[in-house]
This record gives C-alpha cells, sequence and structure tokens, in this order.
C-alpha cells in the first residue's frame, strides 16, 4: 500500500468529500485524524473505517478557531507519531444571495470557513512538517476560486483566496520538501450540491443529480496527488475536469 505508515489529518470529514478523502487514505494505509464540529458524526465515520480494518480516530473541531486547530494537530502527531498528509477540506457554501442583499455576518463567515480556517490548519501544520523535511497539503478548491458565479460571491472570493494562498505557500516553501497543491473534485454528489439545487440560483444548480459525478471519483484524483508521480503539479490547482489530469488518474 502506497500510504503505509504515513498519517493523514482530513478537515471537513464527516461527510461529502472529506469522509471519502477519510476512507480512501485509509484504504492506502495511512492513519487518519478526521475532524469536523459535528465530532459524533466524524467518529461514526471513524469507527467505519477501523471496522474496514483502518486506522482512524476523530475529534469536534471547527476550523476557525485557531486554539481548537492547534490542539488537534498536537493531539494527531501525539496519537500518531507525526503528521505527513493535510487535506485541508472543510467548507461551506452558504450564503447563496445576491451580494446586494446578503447578510454581512454570513458573508464573514464563509470567508471565515473556507479561507481563514484554512489558513489555521496550514499555519497549524506547516512548522512541524518543515522540521520533519516535508509533507503533503492538498487544499480543496473549486472552479469558483477562477470564475464567478451568480450568488456565491462569497464563496468563489474565498475559494479564489485559497488558491492564492496556495501559490504563495508553494513559494515560500520551494526546495523544502511540502508538496502544497490545490484540487478542484469536480461537481460531485454530496450534501453541498443539495443545497446548491435548492437555491435555484445559477446554472450549476440546474444540474441534475444524475449528472453529478460520485465523490469516488474525486477521492481518486486526491489520492493521485497524494503520490509522488504528480510532483510536477506541485503549487498548481489541479482539477479533475483536465483531461490529461483525468488520464493519469485513471478516470478515461
Ligand atoms: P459537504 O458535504 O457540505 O461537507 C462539508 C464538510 O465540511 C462537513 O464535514 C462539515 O462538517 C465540514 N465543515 C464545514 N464547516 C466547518 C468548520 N467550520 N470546521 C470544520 N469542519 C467544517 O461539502 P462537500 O461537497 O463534501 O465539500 C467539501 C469541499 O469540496 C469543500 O471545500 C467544497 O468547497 C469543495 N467542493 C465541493 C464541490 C461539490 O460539488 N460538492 C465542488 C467543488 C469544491 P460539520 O458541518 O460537522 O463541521
Amino acid at each position: 500500500m502506497k500510504l503505509d505508515g504515513k498519517v493523514a489529518l482530513v478537515t471537513g470529514a464527516s461527510r461529502g468529500l472529506g469522509e471519502g478523502a477519510a476512507r480512501g487514505l485509509a484504504r492506502e494505509g495511512a492513519a487518519v485524524m478526521l475532524l469536523a464540529r459535528d465530532g459524533d458524526l466524524a467518529q461514526t465515520v471513524a469507527q467505519g473505517i477501523v471496522a474496514d480494518g483502518g486506522r482512524a480516530e476523530a475529534l469536534a473541531c471547527d476550523v476557525t478557531d485557531y486554539p481548537s486547530v492547534e490542539r488537534a494537530v498536537a493531539d494527531t502527531r501525539e496519537r500518531f507519531g507525526g503528521l505527513d498528509i493535510l487535506v485541508n477540506n472543510a467548507g461551506v457554501i452558504e450564503p447563496i444571495s445576491s451580494l446586494a442583499t446578503s447578510n454581512p455576518g454570513a458573508w464573514a463567515l464563509n470567508i471565515q470557513i473556507n479561507l481563514v480556517g484554512a489558513y489555521n490548519v496550514v499555519r497549524a501544520v506547516l512548522d512541524g512538517m518543515l522540521a520533519a523535511g516535508g509533507g503533503t497539503i492538498i487544499n480543496v478548491s473549486s472552479g469558483a476560486a477562477h470564475r464567478p458565479l451568480e450568488g456565491w460571491s462569497a464563496y468563489c472570493a474565498g475559494k479564489a483566496g485559497l488558491a492564492m494562498m496556495t501559490r504563495s505557500i508553494a513559494l515560500e516553501t520551494a526546495g523544502q520538501g511540502i508538496r502544497i497543491f490545490g484540487f478542484s473534485p469536480g461537481t460531485i454528489d454530496t450534501d453541498m450540491q443539495v443545497k446548491i439545487r435548492a437555491s435555484g440560483i445559477n446554472p450549476v444548480s440546474q444540474i441534475p443529480r444524475g449528472d453529478l459525478a460520485p465523490v469516488e471519483h474525486a477521492v481518486r484524483g486526491l489520492l493521485y496527488v497524494c503520490g509522488s508521480a504528480s510532483d510536477d503539479l506541485i503549487g498548481q490547482d489541479v482539477s479533475i475536469r483536465d483531461e490529461a489530469v483525468r488520464r493519469r488518474v485513471g478516470l478515461q
């Protein structure tokens, strides 16, 4: 197994892509720490991984709360003896609303989770990874980082900020063993898409559920990025929609 002996931390691991990533990493042999605000749900996923023969634990953690993130990272290192892979996946779509009528508090909370929260987790893991001589960080991105969509101003702005943060980290850590990527998972069948469909506000909301990609396709892409075959893509926003990436991942 390619990830035997590795330790991974996955944020937003209680459902959707984060759950799939945690299961996939564990299948490949990594010990996985799962984080989500709903610690009980994350714990249920972790127990399922253990029942399938994997190594996993879970902690309740809100990525907007830096002290809580720091504690979760320290706990992960203590329980599993290190930290090699971060899947920085926690994210929210709401508020779905035109900017003119948006709720300022809800708008700020989106940025607080999708951008500042992602920063918090990188900030908490990076020193240790540098001291250990390296590690892999995957910031879960989106097509929305690169194009505006009606009603998603907070989400688009946060993901665009995250994409620039990924590039900034690549610049600052070059040559120090840090494998940093953005990863766009495509339009996948998760709870987030249920909220998007219910809004009816832009073309993404019109995509029928049957046309969404399964989470497992995105997980295959994520796992590919964890391995050295993707070293030439370090620093980039890797998109599962990219035909060349799909070929490399084995999705064609
Ligand atoms: P999802 O089903 O709604 O799951 C989101 C996860 O994030 C949940 O586990 C949630 O758990 C967690 N989370 C939310 N806020 C959090 C916080 N403050 N602290 C810690 N955990 C938090 O969403 P998804 O579709 O799997 O999305 C996962 C990632 O993929 C997101 O970054 C999203 O932007 C990105 N993405 C998704 C799609 C898509 O089509 N679904 C497309 C492009 C990009 P709790 O609520 O318990 O905290």
